[in-house]
C-alpha cells in the first residue's frame, strides 16, 4: 500500500504509461511541474509490448533534447530511404536526397518506453502500476479528479489538469459527453499479422511490397531482430498462421530470398483511422492514441503521440507561468498535424493493400500511383517528406 494514496494531489494527473504519458511526465519534470502517472498494467508488461519502431527525425530530436537519446543514438538504426516493391521490381525512395538530409531511426517503441521508465525511476517518480477501476470526474471544474483502486482500496487523485494518455481503449475519451465531441472514423477490411523473428534482416532498409496476394512489409528492430507484417483478415487467428506458412507468404509477397529464424512473437492488429475533435474537454486533454488512431502503414502512431505531448508540455509550462493561451490552442495545434498524418497513412494504406472484392479498375489506379511515386521526383518527395515527418513546419 502506497502511503496516503486515498487523498493524493498533484499538478497534472496522467492516465496511461504508454509513450505519451511517460514522455509527458518527463517533459513536465523538466519544467518543474509535478505529475502522477496511473497505469493499469505492470511495468514488465509495458516494457515487453512490441508495437511501433520507426521514429521520425522530429521525435529523435526531441528525445535527444530532453536527455533520452543516449541508448537510442547508440543502438538505433538510422535509415535514409525505403524501398517500394511492386510488379516484381524494387524502387528506392531516397529520403536524404529528397528532404535535405533527413531520415528515420528504427528503434523499438518498447525501448523508448524502457528509456522513459529509467528516467522516471531516476527522478523517483515511477508510475503507479496495476491500478484498476480508473475513472475521471469534475472535468469542467478547476480541480478535476482521477479515481482508481489500488491493492483493493479506493483512491482519489485531485489535480489541476488531467492528461488522457490511455490509448485507444482507455476511459478518458469515453468520459467526454458525446455532444461535446465529433468523431471521424474509417475501418479497413483487413488487418496486419505482425511477426518478430530472431534473424538478421535480409534487407538494409524497409521494404513495402504491394502484391496480388496482399501487402507485406519487411522491417527490423536491430541487427539481430527482424520485424515483418503480412496483410491478413481483420479477425485472423494467429494460430492459422504456422511459421512455415508465414515464411512462404513473406517470400512470395516480398519477392526476396529471406533468411529464416525462430518466430518469437506474432499478433494481429486491425487497421483503423480515428480522430476525435476537439482533443480537449474542460481540464481534460487527450494525447496520443486516446485521441487518434492511424493505420500503421505510414508509421505515424508513436510519432503523433510524441508530437502531442510536446505541445501539451509547452502549454502546461505557460499555464503555470500564468497564461493559458497554449492550452486553449492545444487541440487546434495538434489536429493540424494529426489530419496530415491521417491523410498520409490512409494514402499509403490505399496504395499498397489488396482490397477484398476490389475491381480491376482500382488495382490499375494503385499501380499507376505507385509508378508515379517511383518515377516522379515531385511524387517521391511527397512520400519522403511525410514519412520522415514535417517537423515544426506543421
Ligand atoms: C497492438 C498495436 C500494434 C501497433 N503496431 C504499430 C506498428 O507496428 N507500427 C506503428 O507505427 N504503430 C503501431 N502501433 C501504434 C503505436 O504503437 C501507438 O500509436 C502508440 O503506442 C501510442 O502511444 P500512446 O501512449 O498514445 O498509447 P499506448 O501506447 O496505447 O499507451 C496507453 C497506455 O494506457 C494504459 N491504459 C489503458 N487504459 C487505462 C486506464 N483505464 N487507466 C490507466 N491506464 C490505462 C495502457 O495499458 C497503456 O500502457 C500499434 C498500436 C497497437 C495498439
Amino acid at each position: 500500500m502506497i502511503p496516503n494514496m486515498s487523498d493524493m494531489q498533484t499538478q497534472v494527473g496522467i492516465v496511461g504509461a504508454g509513450p505519451a504519458g511517460l514522455l509527458l511526465a518527463h517533459l513536465l519534470h523538466g519544467h518543474g511541474i509535478a505529475s502522477v502517472v496511473l497505469e493499469t498494467r505492470s511495468r514488465a508488461h509495458i516494457e515487453r509490448r512490441i508495437r511501433a519502431g520507426v521514429l521520425e527525425q522530429g521525435t529523435v530530436d526531441l528525445l535527444i533534447e530532453c536527455g533520452l537519446g543516449e541508448r537510442m543514438q547508440r543502438e538505433g538504426l538510422v535509415h535514409h530511404g525505403i524501398e517500394l516493391r511492386f510488379s516484381g521490381r524494387g524502387h528506392r525512395i531516397d529520403f536524404s536526397e529528397l528532404t535535405d538530409g533527413r531520415g528515420i531511426t528504427v528503434y523499438g517503441q518498447q525501448e523508448v518506453v524502457k528509456d522513459l521508465l529509467a528516467a522516471r525511476e531516476a527522478a523517483g517518480a515511477l508510475p503507479r502500476f496495476e491500478v484498476a477501476d480508473v475513472s475521471v470526474a469534475d472535468l469542467e471544474s478547476d480541480r478535476p479528479a482521477v479515481r482508481f483502486t489500488y491493492d483493493g482500496a479506493e483512491h482519489e487523485l485531485r489535480c489541476d489538469v488531467i492528461a488522457g494518455c490511455d490509448g485507444s481503449h482507455g476511459v478518458c475519451r469515453p468520459s467526454i459527453p458525446d455532444a461535446a465531441v465529433t468523431t471521424y472514423e474509417r475501418e479497413y477490411p483487413f488487418g496486419w499479422l505482425g511477426i518478430l523473428a530472431e534473424v538478421a534482416p535480409s534487407t538494409e532498409e524497409l521494404i513495402y511490397a504491394r502484391h496480388e496476394r496482399g501487402f507485406a512489409l519487411h522491417s527490423m528492430r536491430s541487427p539481430e531482430l527482424s520485424r515483418f507484417y503480412l496483410q491478413c483478415e481483420p479477425d485472423a487467428d494467429p494460430d492459422d498462421w504456422p511459421d512455415a506458412r508465414i515464411w512462404e507468404e513473406l517470400r512470395i509477397r516480398l519477392a526476396l530470398d529471406l533468411d529464416e529464424g525462430p518466430i518469437i512473437e506474432k499478433g494481429v492488429t486491425p487497421m483503423r483511422s480515428y480522430v476525435v475533435e476537439p482533443m480537449q474537454h474542460g481540464r481534460l486533454f487527450l494525447a496520443g492514441d486516446a485521441a487518434h488512431i492511424v493505420p500503421p502503414t505510414g508509421a505515424k502512431g508513436l510519432n503523433l503521440a510524441v508530437a502531442d505531448v510536446r505541445v501539451l508540455a509547452a502549454a502546461l509550462r505557460d499555464f503555470y507561468a500564468g497564461t493559458d493561451a497554449g492550452l486553449g490552442a492545444y487541440s487546434d495545434t495538434c489536429l493540424r498535424r494529426v489530419w496530415r498524418a491521417e491523410h498520409f497513412s490512409w494514402w499509403m494504406t490505399s496504395m499498397l493493400h489488396r482490397f477484398p472484392g476490389g475491381h480491376g479498375f482500382e488495382e490499375k489506379l494503385q499501380l499507376s500511383q505507385l509508378e508515379y511515386v517511383a518515377g516522379s521526383r515531385a511524387a517521391a518527395t511527397t512520400l519522403a517528406e511525410n514519412y520522415v515527418g514535417l517537423g515544426q513546419r506543421i
